[in-house]
């Protein structure tokens, strides 16, 4: 396996290589949801490609970019396990300058949800999967469900700027008890781990609801009486090119939920 630390190292692998490539884009600290997008990628592709990267222009001042799960050597394994191919680890320093040319989100769909508690979340996952794209130069690239609005905003680039990619859609890896696989939950002390697992459960609830009726309203009503969050940002209801609905539409609806809890952020969705 290939270890490659700058995007000249990157670009000079990936255009060696003689067919089709696989890319799965990640911040690291792998868990069993980033394997099945590298598992994916083996089974499409004849090389796969895998990125490290803590990136910072996607966290805002005050969040965890310092604290972020770092676990380097133990993700390379991980990796080689995997049969991936190459892993791109660079240093800020070498995929950054100084007053360079910026990717901003769409102003409606990448400032909702996500991107309202998190303004400029989106402008620097753009900016930097915009890059990546470029080094790499894939295939195909593979994204998680559980990040919904980052997979639509993905794809909006990807016709916007007529990348030729093929974006693969993963669906979300839950432990047993059903929470959503998530680098930060190691952040989640036992007793808030139980908080949040109310967050899939009210979504599981909810998708059992709207089989039968397609009132959001009530649909709301219940899974605010299930969750135990100490802080919930959102419940929103959305088809799936992000624009609010009014009632449930099967098969075009996502249910999303964005809460703190302690200090711990944690999103989640289910697709109807
Ligand atoms: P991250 O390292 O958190 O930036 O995630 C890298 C990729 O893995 C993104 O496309 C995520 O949507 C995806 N991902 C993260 N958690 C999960 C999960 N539990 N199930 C499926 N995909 C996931």
């Amino acid at each position: 396996m290939e270890i490659l630390k700058t995007p000249q190292k990157a670009l000079k692998y990936s255009k060696s290589l003689n067919g089709s490539i696989g890319f799965v884009p990640t911040m690291g600290a792998l868990h069993p949801g980033h394997l099945e997008l590298i598992k994916k990628a083996r089974d499409e592709n004849d090389f796969v490609i895998v990125s490290i990267f803590v990136n910072p222009t996607q966290f805002l001042p005050g969040e965890d970019l310092d604290k972020y799960p770092r676990r380097l050597e133990s993700d390379f394994e991980i990796c080689k396990r995997a049969g991936v191919d190459g892993v791109f680890t660079p240093n800020p320093k070498n995929i950054y300058s100084e007053d360079e040319i910026l990717l901003k989100a769409p102003k409606i769909k990448g400032y909702i949800l996500e991107g309202f508690f998190r303004p400029g979340h989106f402008d620097g996952v753009l900016q930097v999967v915009n890059k990546l794209f470029n080094i790499i130069k894939p295939t195909r690239a593979y994204f998680g469900k559980k990040d919904a609005q980052q997979l639509y905003l993905i794809k909006q680039m990807i016709k916007n700027f007529f990348f030729d990619i093929e974006i693969v859609e993963i669906e979300t890896v839950r432990g047993k008890d059903g929470l959503a696989l998530s680098s930060r939950n190691i952040y989640l002390s036992e007793k808030n781990r139980k908080k949040a697992l109310t967050i899939s459960k009210s979504l599981k609830k909810a998708a059992k609801m709207s089989i039968h009726i397609n009132d959001i309203e009530n649909i709301k009503k219940e899974m605010i009486k299930i969750l135990e969050v100490d802080k919930l940002q959102y419940i929103a209801f959305v088809d799936r090119d992000f624009n609010y609905i009014d009632k449930i539409i099967p098969g075009n609806t996502i249910i999303l939920i964005a809460a703190y809890v302690g200090k711990t952020r944690l999103i989640d969705n289910i697709w109807i």
